[in-house]
């Protein structure tokens, strides 16, 4: 399974725009520290997911017939305004995969075009190709899901955005899942405020400890973070790094190992 991270960005990104500290500087200046819109591409064979659809350029990036299905996390802007364009385009339907929210996001429901949504619920596998996707419920201001992967050679891969903390039931599951690699919400530098939606450095690294998967990238990372990690440079337990924007990731049996 080979899993792409498009964009590791809070809403807003890296550069937030006008904003002149130091992380946002950086990227100003160094375009490998930009963080667009939370998504993951995921492969495995012939088969090719799209976790969010947060990017403006998903017309450009994915040719038509490119991508089996699209799987939403939730219908925040920052995770399917990129939906507002492609539906207008021409071809096959495109399968998009969506938890169980009655307002979606603006008019995307009463104005699909190309899109087909189907309809989720939450540890109900569902098949795509070469992967199962199995809905996990997360705790955020919208339902929310985050998935379970598995591609059918065994390899298990969960993708946990946008959250703060875990729900119990879903703790369980990833105990007992063992996952091979994780991508976790991580927005926010350690806080003494009470949270909003999302983990913040303290709270994702406790939710890692609980779940205990092989591999863990931190992402959604928003530029206050990106600041404080630049200022303090906390260590991070093994096999956990913040996930980068272009960064691919091969897990699993399968997997081409660079020689
Ligand atoms: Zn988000
Ligand atoms: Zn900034
Ligand atoms: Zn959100």
């Amino acid at each position: 399974m080979r899993i792409s991270f498009l964009g590791t960005g809070a809403a807003g990104g890296v550069p937030l725009y006008g904003c002149a500290c130091i992380a946002c500087s950086r990227a100003q200046d160094q375009a490998r520290y930009q963080r667009r819109p939370c998504s993951a591409l995921i492969e495995h064979g012939d088969t090719r997911v799209l976790i969010d659809a947060g990017l403006m350029d998903l017309h450009e990036r994915f040719a038509p017939g490119s991508l089996n299905a699209i799987v939403l996390t939730h219908f925040h802007p920052d995770h399917v305004q990129g939906l507002f364009h492609l539906r207008w385009g021409r071809g096959a339907a495109i399968p998009v995969h969506a938890p169980p929210d009655a307002d979606g996001c603006a008019d995307l429901y009463k104005h699909p075009g190309l899109l087909d949504f189907q309809r989720l619920a939450k540890f109900e596998p569902v098949r795509i190709g070469a992967l199962t996707f199995t809905p996990l419920p997360l705790i955020h201001s919208k339902p929310t899901f985050g998935y379970a992967i598995e591609a059918d050679d065994g390899t298990r891969f969960a993708y946990l955005t946008d959250t703060l903390g875990l729900p119990a039931a879903t703790e369980v599951f990833l105990k007992s899942w063992q996952a091979d690699g994780l991508a976790l919400d991580c927005s926010f530098p350690p806080s003494q405020e009470p949270l909003r939606g999302h983990n913040d450095w303290t709270l994702a690294l406790a939710s890692i400890a609980a779940v205990a998967p092989k591999r863990t990238w931190l992402t959604h990372v928003g530029h206050a973070l990106d600041a404080w990690v630049i200022a303090t440079a906390p260590a991070l337990p093994a096999q956990v790094t913040m996930a980068l924007d272009g960064e691919s990731v091969d897990l699993g049996r399968s997997s081409a190992q660079p020689c």
